[in-house]
């Protein structure tokens, strides 16, 4: 059958999922719903962040701009070697090679930039920075975006850890019996390797990760950034959503900033944190409009079979992360048993995300 064919079953499918999607609120309930707002500055970012959350939020109490707090947060998780996703000892493509998206965006100004397969540099969050300050674009890839990282004085690299170069090689061992790559005896021993195994070998969904974080400034400015090494052994240029101003993150002062994480691809077509915004605009909180945005994805997923599964509903996860002009906070996965982090003056905060669908049922 091919992708775009639709048969019965496909239909009693749709009809299935839509009676799933109808459990969510209505936006009208929504817009009713009483929600305080915060006082004074306020973040959020991906269940990865704690320790990012804890750099920004140190730096948010010493009054710094809420971007260059976010970027200093992110930067922590960028730098750790053990945070395999992102920036500096992130999964490399499938040739061994560690390519970086990520992205910034200031509501203030509505101003943005960002990189793409960007290799050689562990924090790609700060030339996004420069390519909004310092040039007249937004999005630099591949080798143009080495060529800028190069002539603001980044070095070139090996981004590979020892242990993500040791995963690489097993998998790539492991890919197929029709190439010239042998697995050793005692490999799959190797304490990395079996790491890796346990962590990710039971994964239902391709494995990937990302950091996102929106701050919400006591005067209510708005600003995100998104930072990540993308889906796990990529065909080498692949570029997902973490960089794609509307998908990976948004921010628009006097609304609105969110940011994703989970499978790009879905959130490329349906221009996720874009949509996220828009919700907000039309008057729906934080989580509602989260969920609102994974609805459209679940719906939309309806039409490619195989991303669904026998009940209709996405084979895969993607994370929103939303902070609105008062202040109020928010975080949803299309499954269930997700969580992000929300950090204030009272402290930072590990909170369950809501969901659209449970894991399981
Ligand atoms: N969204 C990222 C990408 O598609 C990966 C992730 O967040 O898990 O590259």
């Amino acid at each position: 059958m091919s992708d775009r064919s639709l048969s019965r079953r496909d239909l009693l499918e749709a009809a299935a999922l839509a009676g799933a999607a109808s459990l969510l609120p209505a936006p009208a309930e929504a817009k009713d719903a009483p929600a305080p707002a915060a006082p004074g500055w306020v973040l959020v970012t991906s269940a990865n962040g704690v320790e990012a959350a804890k750099t920004a939020r140190q730096a948010l109490i010493q009054g710094k701009d809420p971007l260059d707090a976010a970027i200093a947060g992110v930067n922590v998780v960028e730098l750790d070697p053990d945070d395999v996703t992102v920036g500096y000892g992130g999964i490399p493509n499938e040739e061994g090679v560690v390519e970086l998206d990520a992205a910034v965006m200031d509501g203030r100004t509505m101003r943005a930039g960002a990189v793409g397969a960007l290799t050689g540099v562990k924090t790609p969050s700060k030339v996004a920075r420069l390519v909004m300050d310092r040039t007249d674009r937004v999005f630099l890839v591949g080798a143009g975006a080495r060529k800028f990282a190069t002539a603001h004085g980044f070095a070139d690299e090996d981004l590979l850890t020892p242990k993500t170069r040791k995963i690489w090689l097993y998998w790539r061992e492991k890919l197929t019996d029709l190439d010239d790559w042998i697995e050793a005896a005692d490999e799959a021993k190797d304490p990395d390797v079996k790491w890796f195994l346990q962590k990710y070998g039971a994964e239902i969904f391709r494995p990937q990760g990302t950091i996102h974080m929106s701050v919400r400034t006591a005067s209510s400015d708005l600003v995100s950034v998104t930072t990540t090494s993308g889906l796990f052994f990529k065909i080498p240029g692949r570029v997902g959503d973490s960089p794609v101003v509307g998908a990976g993150l948004y921010a628009e002062n006097g609304v609105g900033a969110a940011g994703s994480t989970g499978r790009g691809e879905a959130n490329l077509v349906t221009c996720g944190s874009h949509s996220v915004v828009e919700f907000l605009r039309q008057g729906l909180s934080p989580e509602e409009a989260c969920l609102a945005a994974l609805k459209r994805i679940s719906e939309k997923t309806h039409l490619v079979p195989r991303h669904r599964d026998a009940k209709g509903r996405p084979r895969f996860n993607v994370n929103f992360y939303c902070v609105d002009a008062r202040g109020r906070t928010g975080g949803a996965a299309i499954w269930s048993g997700n969580k992000h982090v929300v950090a204030d003056l009272d402290g930072v905060r590990t909170v369950d995300s809501a969901y659209l669908y449970k894991r399981g049922s």
